[in-house]
């Protein structure tokens, strides 16, 4: 840490970037003219080209959010009581519930006595939890994505009802009772026997008859090399089991190829961990410079934790050098900013409370967007040239941030 700060100081004194610097703070506060504003482009490309090697920082850092510059927002020990004081919404509530979960997908329940499928987290959020349209409204507005979960074949007869098993005939009787028969081999010394005279998955017979020796790894030290069915009433063996369908509600076969499927769902939050392209990684580059430059310290996917004490993953985290104060950087880049964009950002700011939070983008935001956006208090700064998003930032930050001597404009 000490050593990349005197690096920086380093690389801000150099009288290279001395010159550059002052040549692009003069070119801000002329009237652009239209060569004046192709100089500065160069002039920042250029200064931005130079440096990107100095940026390179270790990925999924740890950072506490300052206690100091925190606004007190609701318990802070309840994640759940911060969303419900901050924001009212259920779908907003809903995210931060879903970016609790591992792998941030909602899973459905299947109560086989009810019939019925059902998504239990959707009651935190005070809804019913076999409000699949809830989740399909989620899925339609692209903040969650449907997958499916699982195909049970459930009886043609009573399609209302679930539950339903496989059962095995035996094709000389029709028999059910039917016994699995194997042939099991000790690897190492060769010797065989069917499963019914010596059962090694028999925990307590694991001691082989033939060598004497102990099965401690079932899987390893022991194959099956022929597998088949034997008719416990009229003792034929078999390979071919006659497998039906049972309808357990209403006790009654059904063919296997007569069943109806219905289909379960899975609900997965997007873009999550999506892959970043070559210009969002120059953008983040060029970002992470110019923050470094002003006085921050910026760094790239940064783990920051919040009052809730989880972590949220933040594209750029900069804190100032001099008073601890926070700015978040998200980035959407090659898409327009659409409401379930700003949706999965409040979650993390609305826990971390940076100081300021800015979302990057190379196309205008939806005029839907905007306002809630500005009711968060984040700034959207959109351009498709990364030179004039990057002068858009330096002119944001320089407002809030002046240096010694330079006035506060209004
Ligand atoms: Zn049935
Ligand atoms: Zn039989
Ligand atoms: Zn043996």
């Amino acid at each position: 840490m000490f050593s990349k700060f005197n690096k920086k100081i380093k690389d801000i004194s150099s009288p290279q970037e001395k010159s550059i610097k002052k040549n692009n703070t003069s070119n801000i506060l002329e009237e652009p003219s239209k060569d004046g504003n192709k100089s500065k482009e160069s002039s920042l490309e250029k200064r931005f080209e130079s440096d990107t090697t100095q940026t390179k920082s270790p990925p999924d850092t740890l950072h506490d959010t300052n206690p100091k510059t925190s606004n007190s927002l609701g318990s802070l020990n309840d994640p759940s009581a911060i969303m419900n004081s901050a924001i009212g919404d259920k779908s907003q509530h809903l995210l931060f519930e879903i970016e609790q979960i591992p792998d941030k997908t909602i899973k459905p329940v299947i109560d086989f006595n009810n019939n019925s499928v059902s998504y239990p987290i959707l009651s935190k959020i005070g809804q019913s939890s076999d409000n699949t349209l809830f989740l399909d409204d989620l899925v339609t507005d692209g903040t969650l994505k449907r997958q499916v979960h699982e195909k049970l074949i459930i009886c043609p007869d009573h399609p209302d009802k679930f539950s339903s098993s496989v059962k095995l005939y035996c094709p000389g009787c029709n028999s059910v009772n039917v016994e699995k028969l194997n042939l099991y081999e000790h690897k190492k010394c060769g010797f065989i026997t069917e499963n019914l005279v010596h059962d090694f998955s028999n925990p307590n017979n694991s001691e082989c008859p033939s060598c004497g020796k102990k099965i401690i790894d079932f899987k390893k030290e022991i194959r099956i090399p022929a597998m088949w069915h034997q008719c416990i009433d009229c003792k034929e063996k078999f390979d071919n089991a006659i497998i039906k369908m049972f309808c357990r509600k209403h006790e009654h076969d059904f063919d296997i190829n007569s069943g109806r499927f219905v289909t379960t769902y899975s609900y997965q939050l997007r873009d999550h961990d999506a892959p970043i392209t070559s210009d969002e990684e120059l953008m983040r580059d060029d970002l992470i410079t110019l923050l470094n430059n002003l006085n921050f310290s910026a760094e790239f996917t940064v783990l920051v934790k919040g009052k809730s004490g989880n972590h949220h993953k933040i594209p750029i985290y900069a804190t100032n050098n001099s008073n601890g104060e926070s700015i978040a950087v998200f980035m959407d880049y090659d898409t327009e900013i659409s409401q379930s964009k700003i949706n999965s950002i409040l979650i993390p700011i609305l826990d971390i409370d940076p100081k300021h939070t800015m979302l990057i983008s190379s196309l205008e935001a939806k005029e839907d967007v905007k306002p809630l956006a500005k009711q968060y208090g984040i700034q959207i700064i959109s351009d498709s040239k990364r030179s004039k998003i990057i002068e858009q930032v330096d002119e944001f930050i320089s407002k809030n941030y002046p240096k010694p001597g330079e006035p506060i404009e209004s």
